[in-house]
């Protein structure tokens, strides 16, 4: 694996793979990495002859007292378990290298992708995610880039980014990867204390419960969403802050559900935040 800092040599090592024409599958991630990160490596080795991942934390995409500078790091654990997961080239720029003096220039997504759910309490969130991976696809030039179901919006907010301003790159979406006890992975799971981390677990259970409920025959959007706010809130140490039902393209889904809908949630356990979600078919 070769790894680089600036994007000179991202493309000193691509320059051969480009012009043999092999395809290059693209992970772009914040580290820390988990198994998560590592399905979508996984993904693009199936998919692909080269592999690059990035590893960023994006200043753009946190908003004004976020944790941005708390966020874990661990470059040297990462590139291990890069290198051992397969990834060819492995791209670790600075801030600078991505956002240099004078950078201005900002990519919004203002369709339904971006209401609702984390846009709420997140400001200039996806404002951040879509200008970095904007500018990564034209640092990397993939033929696929992979994301996570785990970030759902973020994946929805990609796809409309990169239909309407025409990247040829095609987005793969893949599914969540879960510790054993149904936890989704997250490098924010670092945050939690061991009581905390208990208690996480009752984010899936709640989405499992709005799954038993619609397949038991619920149909009312209220009456899952206060279920699951209800199995979520007898957690003491559960803090939520969304529970949405949304459509396949991000809209409030109807009063009676039908179609393919997502159930997302937001939840405060101490410091961390996490989220997590279903997709069902009804
Ligand atoms: P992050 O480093 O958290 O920005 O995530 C980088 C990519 O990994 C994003 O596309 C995430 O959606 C994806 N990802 C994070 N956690 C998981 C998970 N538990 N399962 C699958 N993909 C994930």
């Amino acid at each position: 694996m070769k790894t680089v800092t600036t994007i000179a040599e991202l493309n000193s090592a691509l320059d051969s793979h480009r012009t043999s024409g092999e395809s290059i599958g693209f992970v772009p991630t914040m580290g820390y990495l988990h198994d998560g990160h590592i399905s979508l490596v996984e993904a693009a080795i199936r998919d692909n002859d080269i592999v690059v991942m990035s590893i960023f934390v994006n200043p753009t995409q946190f908003a004004p007292g976020e944790d941005y500078k708390s966020y874990p790091r661990d470059p040297d654990h990462d590139s291990v378990q890069a290198g051992y997961a397969g990834v060819d080239v492995l791209f670790m720029p600075e801030a600078e290298e991505i956002y240099p003096d004078g950078f201005s220039t900002y990519v919004n997504v203002d369709g339904p992708e971006t209401s609702g759910l984390d846009s709420a309490s997140r400001p200039g969130h996806f404002r951040g995610v879509a200008t970095v991976v904007a500018k990564l696809f034209n640092i990397v030039r993939p033929n696929k880039a992979y994301f996570g179901q785990k970030d759902a919006q973020q994946l929805m907010v990609i796809r409309r980014m990169t239909e309407d301003l025409n990247f040829p790159v095609e987005i793969i979406g893949c599914p969540i990867v879960r510790e054993a006890d149904g936890i989704a992975m997250s490098s924010r799971n670092k945050y939690l204390s061991a009581e905390e981390r208990d208690a996480s677990v009752v984010l899936y259970q709640s989405l499992v419960e709005a799954a038993r409920l619609i397949d038991a025959g619920e149909r009312s959007s209220d009456k899952i969403a206060t279920a699951v706010r209800n199995m979520i809130a007898e957690q003491p140490r559960a803090d939520v802050e969304y529970v949405e039902i949304r459509t396949a393209n991000n809209s409030v889904a109807p009063a009676v559900l039908s179609g393919e809908i997502l159930i997302a949630v937001a939840v405060w356990f101490g410091k961390a935040r996490l989220i997590d979600n279903i997709v069902i078919n009804i």
